[in-house]
């Protein structure tokens, strides 16, 4: 993976074009009180990168291409396989308190729920709470009756991008996504649980993108 740091030289070359395009280069070099040579590497960083534009005879362009675009193409080139944890699972006939203890044991705060070994729900530490608050027998009634329910589950694929996982965790207000692949039995879609991706996944990626 490559990420551009600037220098911050190459900051300042972007700052003067930005003011003053169509710029050349020996006009950069005299702003900045160094020789073309010197700024010659600085320049073919910033062009190569799509930072900056050159045209022959007339100078340098800002491109409008920040540096926070490359980072998005990054984040877009990384897909959610690269960076999902193991799913927690567990089937709907379970228990609310077994799903309580293996929310606790497992150290997640969504648990993905199966019926007949693909996924039917999802339950998370508010649904616990609420059911608890509710006054049902948490050892009687299973965790089927308490999930938010197929078809309302947001899931994203494994050759997803980083990105399209980040909208959807935003856009439904959600901790976590099952990530399925899809399977044909008896002529019906079946989603198989194959992961799962959560803020903390999107923002150890994050951390480890600013730290390279
Ligand atoms: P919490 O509110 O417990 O911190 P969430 O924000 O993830 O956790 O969950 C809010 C609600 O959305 C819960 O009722 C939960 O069942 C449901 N939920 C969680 N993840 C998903 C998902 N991927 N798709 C659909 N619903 C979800």
């Amino acid at each position: 993976m490559i990420i551009i740091e600037l220098s911050k030289r190459q900051q300042r070359i972007i700052e003067i074009v930005k003011e003053n395009e169509p710029i050349t280069s020996e006009h950069i070099a005299s702003l900045l009180e160094v020789t073309r040579a010197t700024l010659r590497p600085d320049l073919a960083i910033l062009t190569m990168s799509g930072i900056l534009d050159a045209r022959p005879k007339v100078g340098y362009f800002y491109s409008g291409k920040s540096e926070v675009n490359i980072l998005s193409k990054e984040v877009k080139a990384i897909k959610v396989c690269d960076i999902m944890s193991v799913p927690v699972v567990v089937s709907e006939e379970t228990s609310v308190y077994d799903a309580i203890v293996s929310m606790f044991l497992e150290d997640v705060g969504t648990i993905f729920v199966t019926s007949k070994g693909y996924l039917s729900g999802v339950v998370s530490r508010k649904d616990f709470l609420k059911s608890s608050i509710g006054g049902i027998d948490i050892n009687k009634v299973p965790v089927g009756m308490i999930m938010t329910r197929k078809p309302n589950i947001v899931t994203i694929s494994k050759d997803a991008n980083a990105y399209t996982a980040a909208i959807k965790i935003i856009e439904h207000e959600v901790d976590s996504l099952p990530v399925v692949e899809k399977h044909i039995a008896e002529g019906k879609e079946h989603m198989k649980v194959v992961g799962r991706v959560t803020k903390s996944n999107i923002t150890k990626l994050l951390v480890e993108l600013c730290k390279e």
